[in-house]
């Protein structure tokens, strides 16, 4: 077996380890994962490329994994064999009579928003520009437009998969029926490389953002009314409520309406005067760029529950207190908790409709922790077991249920977490369509 074998069947590249682009193609967005190093990459170039690449690995015994913009949570998108590079499949065709977009498996969000803006239409999306289609509709997808218009795989009408054997299938509502619901939610990397994927997007909304922050002192108050804002605002005003290990209270949100009725909404909150208050109109890709999302990077580790209610005063407190006592590392991000506003149109599909399983959640419970790779084992360690404690305080209040695209290697039970009731069936359709467990990772249906 030599990979030279495998580069002179494809049109793209097959970079080993020391060639140009090697390591932009395979490290992991997470570096806690930079020690995983693979033999080599295959940067496809075409749909036919994913095909040989498969064929290749199994005739060879080599691993394979597929990669798009390599920022999974748990660095699951490379592996020690063949890394498959998908960032070359990145062709956006917009049909804007239909609304439909045709999307490549591996383009990245930065290049999709520029694609649909000079279109004026849109489907919800992730905020951070290296993020890729693949993971995040695969695992759901999930935007701060979500309340109103879904997840992402919820506008998601087919998809083109290059399964195990090498064979192209199509799925939709009308073909491979089984397949086409466990693409939507049932998680990256488990039943093939899907190379494309086409999507019915919407008219923009005009829109309003928001940012407003708080002192610490303020915020157990600060929380229980965002909550009650939150649970009771329609459902085209989304927040994130976030506390901060730098000991800051935040409030980021994004409405489909004017700024005057935002301001209407958030007029519960003033009564703990924020430090600060923006509150804007804005078009739909100012608010775009507005929710946009940058991290230091560095390694980090988050952990997710569900909740269908506000938390209640003692839940509050329990975030507070332990974000206070965040053990502390060099990585600029910090630690902290955030309520991400869920529901809505996320909620008006069945939790058996498509393999993603949270359909009744008020709010995403998102716990997370970073930390720099010179950082010492022992920072890791405290910040690690700070964040399983935090995780099981937090359980009294919570549903013990997690968002699959903030995948945590160390999740317990993490089966019925990520998938609840839709667990079997996801199984079923792994057993059917890869049944040698070709694609094969920790967490793997
Ligand atoms: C900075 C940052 C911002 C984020 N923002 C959001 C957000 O706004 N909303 C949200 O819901 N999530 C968000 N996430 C989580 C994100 O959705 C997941 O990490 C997602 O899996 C990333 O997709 P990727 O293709 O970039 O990752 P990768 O690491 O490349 O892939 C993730 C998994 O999917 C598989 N995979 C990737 N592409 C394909 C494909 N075409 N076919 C088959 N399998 C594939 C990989 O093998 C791997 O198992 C964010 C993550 C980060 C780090």
């Amino acid at each position: 077996m030599t990979f030279d074998d495998l580069a002179a069947q494809v049109r793209g590249r097959v970079l080993l380890p020391g060639d140009d682009g090697f390591t932009a193609s395979s490290k992991p967005f997470n570096e806690r994962y930079a020690s995983v190093v693979p033999m080599a990459v295959l940067s496809a170039a075409c749909a036919e490329d994913v095909v040989t690449a498969m064929t290749w690995a199994r005739e060879n015994d080599v691993p394979l994994v597929a990669r798009g913009g390599g920022h999974s949570y748990a660095g699951t998108s490379v592996n020690t064999g063949l890394v498959l590079d998908l960032r070359g499949l990145c062709d956006v065709q917009v049909d804007p009579s239909s609304g439909l977009v045709t999307v490549g498996g591996g383009t990245r969000m930065r290049a999709l928003y520029e694609a649909l803006r000079p279109h004026d239409i849109a489907f919800p999306l992730g905020n951070s520009d290296e993020v890729a289609i693949g993971g995040l509709t695969l695992g759901g997808g999930v935007a701060a437009v979500s309340r109103a218009f879904g997840l992402t795989c919820d506008s998601l009408v087919s998809t083109d998969v290059v399964l195990a054997d090498g064979s192209v299938v199509s799925c939709s509502a009308s073909e491979n029926l089984d397949l086409f619901w466990a693409c939507r939610g049932g998680g990256g990397g488990n039943f093939g490389v899907n190379t494309s994927f086409t999507f019915l997007a919407r008219p923009v909304v005009d829109s309003a953002t928001c940012l407003l922050l708080w002192e610490w002192e303020h915020a157990v108050d600060v929380l229980l009314v965002a909550q009650e804002v939150q649970r009771t605002a329609p459902d085209a005003l989304s927040l994130r409520i976030g506390l901060t290990s730098d000991r800051m209270v935040s409030v980021i949100g994004w409405h489909l309406g004017s700024a005057d009725e935002l301001r209407t909404l958030l007029a519960p909150l003033s009564r703990t005067r924020p430090f600060r208050c923006d509150i804007a109109d804005r078009t739909y890709w100012e608010a775009v760029e507005y929710v946009h999302h940058e991290t230091a990077g560095g390694a980090f580790a988050g952990r997710t529950r569900t909740t269908s209610v506000p938390l209640p005063e003692e839940g509050v407190r329990t975030l507070v207190t332990a974000v206070d006592k965040w053990p502390g590392s060099s990585n600029p991000d910090g630690g902290g908790a955030a309520l991400f506003g869920w529901g809505g149109a996320m909620n008006a599909i069945g939790a058996t409709e498509t393999a993603f399983p949270h359909r009744d959640a008020l709010f995403l419970v998102s716990l997370d922790t970073s930390w720099m790779s010179s950082d010492s084992p022992q920072v890791v360690r405290d910040n690690l077991e700070w964040l399983t404690a935090l995780h099981e305080d937090i359980g009294e209040h919570t549903d013990n249920a997690s968002y699959l695209n903030f995948t945590d290697p160390d999740l317990p039970d993490w089966r019925q977490a990520y998938h609840g009731q839709n667990l079997a069936r996801l199984a079923e359709v792994k057993r059917r369509y890869d049944p040698d467990r070709f694609f094969e990772f920790s967490q793997a249906i």
